[in-house]
């Protein structure tokens, strides 16, 4: 068998949500200008800071090397979820029960501002509530069980409900699953239409927005941060690198810190019968490691993502989901599936968000170990906030320990290779 290959990030295939909503172009970097703060990608992390960073009356110019939704942002399963990736139970065990509540408030408030946002810039991104996590074995129920308990005692989340196996079948359209917890305080939307909406308003409230311009490089000369990209400069007071897992090469502690790993999605043709599938049109994750996610799209499509990769071999990506579908779905076996897509999501050792400020005035946001829509979101307006000097909220973050994953440069992609491909393996036992 081949060795594993580095694997650079990977945005394969079109995506479904680039069928749902039109992007508008935005010009390339074309000269040198001057900023206050200059953020580079173009994700939900830059886009959010740029829109709030402007909003407040700062000047804010956002490159972004291909187009807006070209990264992880646009390429999703939009699932918000509830809390951090990690759990409250393994945070508390970590930082103790005060930071671990913070943390968990923090995404309360991350919910809460996404569904602001939307609403103060009128960013229509259907939004459906609702979150089934769902048990592939037998021996994981109590678990989850002392984990609705807990939520309710100590983080007063009252929207977590167990279900037996009959309730999730009942809810799933399938009796794949052995039980679960009911979230109905969150929800999923299109990615794509809310960065499509989010870049729109940060034009609107006066950033200066590029696609098609690579940052190749970001120092600090004479007290402020220069960047250069193929057709110019940016000069700025400061930085937000906002690169995520797509930024290989920019930054040697962004690299040793966030790690690339392939996620891949595929939009089935509408749905015969809509109705003999999640009735209750909420999303879904389950308890494999290499988590299986899905859910039906405003119009009727199923969803359906799950096979990771640790190669730069993406495969056939389609082949691998019709079989997992099928495995859910048995009546699905023979749908058609009309888009199918994958993406990078960015994994920390931690799998809890890299926020550092690298050096003086350059910041970087990313890692969200794919937990990222609500709190990418989120942690670029804590960014504006702390450029404003009112709150710092960040701070939360960066007090988290995101250890550089080992075996330096050339080691780090096999080893987490051989890592991921062990707890793959125990997915099926
Ligand atoms: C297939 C898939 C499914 C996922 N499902 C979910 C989910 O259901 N729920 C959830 O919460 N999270 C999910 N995630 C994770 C979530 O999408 C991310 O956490 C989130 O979008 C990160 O946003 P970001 O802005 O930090 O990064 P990105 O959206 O990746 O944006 C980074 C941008 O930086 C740009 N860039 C890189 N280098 C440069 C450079 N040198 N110069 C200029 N620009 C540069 C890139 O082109 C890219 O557009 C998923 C991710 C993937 C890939």
């Amino acid at each position: 068998m081949a060795e594993p290959a580095y694997q650079s990030p990977v945005s394969v295939g079109r995506s479904f949500y680039e069928d749902t909503v039109e992007r508008p172009a935005y010009p390339a970097l074309d000269g040198s200008v001057e900023a206050d703060i200059l953020v580079v990608g173009g994700g939900f992390t830059g886009l959010s800071a740029a829109l709030h960073l402007a909003a407040s009356g700062v000047r804010v110019v956002l490159l972004e090397a291909h187009r807006f939704g070209d990264g992880a942002s646009g390429r999703n399963g939009g699932q918000l979820g509830t809390g951090q990736r990690r759990s409250p139970e393994e945070l508390e065990a970590q930082y103790g029960y005060e930071a671990s509540r913070r943390l968990f408030d923090l995404a309360e408030e991350a919910k809460a501002h996404l569904h602001e946002t939307m609403a103060t810039h009128g960013i229509e991104a259907d939004y459906a509530p609702g979150q089934l996590s769902v048990v592939h074995r037998r021996r994981h129920l109590d678990d989850y069980r002392a984990h609705a308990d807990l939520m309710a005692e100590r983080y007063a989340y009252p929207h977590l409900t167990f279900m037996d196996g009959d309730e999730t079948a009942r809810r799933l359209g399938s009796a794949r699953y052995f039980g679960g917890l009911r979230d109905t305080g969150t929800g999923h939307l299109n990615p794509m239409k809310l960065l499509v909406g989010t870049a729109a308003a940060a034009a609107r409230a006066g950033a200066r927005l590029f696609e098609g311009t690579a940052v190749s490089g970001l120092a600090r000369e004479g007290g402020r941060v220069v960047a250069r990209a193929a057709r110019g400069r940016v000069t700025a007071e400061r930085a937000l690198i906002a690169v995520n897992a797509y930024g290989t090469g920019l930054n040697e502690r962004v690299d040793a810190h966030v790690m690339p790993i392939g996620s891949f999605i595929g939009a089935t043709e509408p749905l015969a019968e809509p109705e003999r599938v999640l009735p209750g049109g909420e999303a879904v994750d389950d308890s494999r490691f290499v988590v299986r996610y899905f859910r039906k799209s405003a119009d009727g499509r199923l969803l359906f993502g799950g096979r990771e990769a640790y190669t730069s071999a993406a495969g056939d990506i389609g082949r691998h989901l019709r079989r997992q579908i099928a495995e859910v779905y048995p009546h699905l076996r023979d749908v058609a599936l009309t888009h199918a897509w994958g993406g990078s999501v960015g994994i920390t050792m931690e799998r809890m968000p890299y926020v550092r400020e690298l050096e003086p005035g350059i910041t970087t946001i990313g890692g969200f170990s794919g937990h990222g829509v609500m709190l990418s979101n989120f942690t670029g307006r804590l960014y504006a906030e702390r450029v404003a000097g009112n709150r710092d909220r960040l701070a939360a973050f960066e007090a988290l320990r995101i250890p550089a994953f080992p075996g330096g440069r050339r080691l780090r992609s096999p080893l987490l290779f051989l890592a991921m491909t062990w707890y793959s393996l125990r997915d099926r036992f």
